[in-house]
């Protein structure tokens, strides 16, 4: 039996030696198993074991650099409630709360409109215990009830809306490679000299390769996002049966577009995804057509996808920024730095996308016309 050079307690270790012996008994993991072990392993995933988000940690997101991006998603699901008729009861359901900062502005800017906090019940949906953690000490103040699941499936009946910012980049990926005329697996090995390597597993079905890929030669890589299909499904069913709202910030392509994304970063800094799983986050673009694709067959209303600038643009980041600035002078410069990172096309106002899925019959939603 080989050892690993260390035998030191941590969880990197921990993350190595099981993927080592699964890769063993199964042979190659497929994509999606290597990341849902290295991400949400519960004794040593990366978003298990701790709290990635923020400066100083492992990667920023649009709810942590500025407080308006949360306010005025908070007024966005406002208006949403009211375009379904202002139910008695609605469900506010976060995917993948992060640090529950998202939420928590949410709900501070909705305090202006009393009768939805009345109506409204905060469900989060998170799969990482210490995360979790993070959420409740963020929220311990908030107006409404909020209980977590771990599932959107656990989410209970009823009128919904649904916010999601960064939670689709991380669900398991798929890629597949062309090689000899036939879209392969990606999957990992591991080999006792170079560590964790990629390697071409079984052939897949040709209905699991979209259309705009057929053409592609030998050499191709294209990314499968099963993950996202599975979110779609389970919003379509619950959108059938009661009227809802969706919305989804993430990074990627708005057309289709083939290679490979998948992206580790661990410190602020890009990594070899490969390197010492369970020690950096995983993330890949989401493919915004294929959403949209998926939501139009199930019968849902698609508004978008359009860039992160534009929705906030025509929900008027511009307008409250200056607001905030006139009203805190010695903020101005912070303001201005907060609203470049959020919409300049260098930054994250072009790569991230704003997608919207309704149940049928509702008014468009606010933020998809500049
Ligand atoms: N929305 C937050 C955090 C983004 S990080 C923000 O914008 O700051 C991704 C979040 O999704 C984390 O909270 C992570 O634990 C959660 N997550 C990822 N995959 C998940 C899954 N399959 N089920 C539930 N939560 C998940």
């Amino acid at each position: 039996m080989s050892q690993t050079p260390s035998d030191e307690f941590n969880p990197a270790d921990i993350i190595s030696k099981r993927l080592i012996q699964r890769i063993r008994t199964d042979g190659p993991l497929p994509l999606p198993a290597f990341m849902m072990e290295a991400l949400f392993n519960p004794t040593a995933g990366f978003y298990a074991t701790k709290d990635p988000i923020g400066a100083g940690s492992d990667f920023i997101t649009s709810p942590e650099i500025s407080q308006v991006f949360g306010e005025l998603i908070g007024l966005w699901a406002v208006q949403s409630w009211m375009d379904m008729g202002a139910p008695d009861k609605v469900v506010l359901v976060e995917l993948g709360p992060g640090r529950g900062t998202l939420m928590s502005d949410i709900l501070r800017s909705a305090r202006l409109v009393p009768s939805f906090l009345d109506a409204a019940e905060v469900i989060l949906v998170e799969a990482s215990a210490a995360l979790k953690m993070v959420q409740g000490q963020m929220l311990t103040n908030s107006p409404v009830a909020i209980r977590w699941v771990k599932s959107l499936q656990d989410v209970k009946p009823g009128p919904a809306i649904i916010l999601a910012n960064e939670f689709l980049d991380c669900l398991p990926l798929r890629q597949a490679v062309r090689h000899q005329g036939r879209w392969h697996d990606r999957c990992v090995s591991h080999d006792e000299t170079e560590g964790f390597v990629f390697t071409l597993g079984a052939v897949l079905e040709d209905r699991d390769i979209p259309d705009e890929a057929r053409s592609l030669e030998d050499g191709a890589l294209i990314e499968l996002r099963p993950g996202d299909i599975q979110t779609i499904d389970l919003i379509a069913d619950r959108f059938a049966q009661h009227p809802g709202r969706a919305l989804f910030i993430d990074y990627g392509p708005d057309q289709f577009e083939p290679g490979d994304t998948l992206q580790a970063i661990r410190a602020h800094e890009k990594v070899d995804p490969l390197d010492r799983p369970g020690t950096a986050d995983l993330t890949a673009h989401v493919q915004f057509d294929a959403l949209r694709k998926a939501a139009v067959e199930r019968s849902l209303d698609v508004a978008g996808p359009v860039t992160q600038s534009t929705f906030l643009t025509a929900l008027g980041l511009e307008q409250r920024m200056a607001r905030l600035a006139a009203d805190n002078p010695d903020q101005k410069e912070k303001l201005a730095r907060q609203f470049h990172r959020l919409t300049d096309p260098s930054e994250m106002g072009e790569l991230f996308k704003v997608i919207a899925l309704s149940s049928q019959n509702l008014p468009d939603p606010a933020g998809f016309h500049p």
